[in-house]
């Protein structure tokens, strides 16, 4: 079997135009604009890279985008100031602070600081819990890009067997809770997980999440089963610095039905979905329904 390419930049590349068309009726019928603010602390290299690329798309999809560059030091009490400024700005409809921050910043108070209803990364505890109940959440971008990615190539995953590789709190998790909202029997592996090829052998939907290049091999991937391969991971090969993911692509692609590549699968539909994230969130500050 040669496996289906589920491309995902084609994919994301729809969202972004559904976005922007939306955008367009709220601003004609409405006189709304959606805003993002992006808060940065830094100057990690690949951090810049997300944010200027955020930032592009946000205004491409006719949003405005406010973008917030703070120095390495600054302490605690400013990041926590400007959040509050934000949070009190009604042009301000979705926040994001790109993680990680540095070392001598609370990630966890800092993004439990922002408002719920403006939390677009879905990262805030009460969205986490939200979406562990079932109730209406924001939901992290890069497993929301996934499900609608499976949506999209099954329709029902209503009892399939779906195995998440990974356990963080922005991929691994929110991941096995959508599978199972979406009524599919969720296996949750990680590093501790014992005999990892017999259990990603049974699943019909792998998702794979670790941070190691290449881990997954094909051998392991049950013939016709969907892989969704989230990892990015930059190595040198043939004198050469190229991404890869946590999957072999090229053994796997002979036994799945449908794989994601790397790159040009879930990354682009990480962004599409942030912004996806930011009109819901603008539509429901407005008490106007949400798009589909
Ligand atoms: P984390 O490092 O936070 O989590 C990695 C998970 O993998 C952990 O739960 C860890 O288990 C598990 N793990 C590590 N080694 C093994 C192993 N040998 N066998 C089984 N499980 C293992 O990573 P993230 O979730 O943040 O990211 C995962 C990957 O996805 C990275 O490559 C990252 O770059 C990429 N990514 C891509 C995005 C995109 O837009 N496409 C967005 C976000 C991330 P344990 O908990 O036991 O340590």
């Amino acid at each position: 079997m040669v496996a289906q390419v589920i491309d995902g930049k084609a994919f994301a590349a729809k969202v972004r135009a559904q976005v922007a068309d939306k955008v367009a009726k709220l601003k004609e019928e409405h006189g709304i604009t959606p805003g993002l603010a992006v808060v940065l602390v830094g100057e990690d290299p690949a951090s810049q890279v997300y944010v200027r690329s955020k930032g592009k798309q946000t205004v491409e999809v006719g949003m405005n985008s406010y973008e917030h560059k703070l120095d390495a030091e600054t302490s605690e009490q400013d990041l926590l100031a400007l959040i509050d400024k934000l949070n009190n700005d009604p042009a301000v409809h979705g926040i994001l602070v790109q993680l990680p921050l540095p070392k001598h910043l609370n990630e966890d108070l800092v993004i439990n600081a922002i408002n719920p209803a403006k939390d677009v990364d879905g990262f805030h505890i009460s969205n986490v819990g939200l979406l562990a109940t079932g109730q209406k959440a924001m939901v992290p971008c890069t497993p929301l890009g996934c499900l609608m990615m499976l949506r999209d190539q099954h329709g029902s995953l209503s009892g399939m067997d779906a195995v998440v590789i990974g356990r963080s709190n922005i991929v691994g998790k929110p991941m096995a809770q959508l599978l199972l909202g979406d009524s599919c029997t969720v296996t949750i592996a990680h590093s501790r997980t014992r005999n990892l090829p017999d259990v990603v052998r049974r699943a019909d939907i792998v998702v794979a999440a670790v941070g190691r290049p290449e881990m997954v091999p094909g051998d392991w991937i049950k013939e016709g089963a969907t892989v969704i391969d989230v990892g990015i991971n930059r190595i040198e090969r043939d004198g050469k610095t190229r991404l890869v993911g946590d999957v072999d692509y090229a053994s796997a692609a002979e036994r799945a039905g449908a794989i994601t590549p790397v790159p040009g699968g879930v990354g682009p539909m990480t962004i599409a979905c942030l912004l996806a994230n930011t009109l819901t969130a603008c539509c429901r500050a407005n008490g106007l329904p949400e798009p589909e």
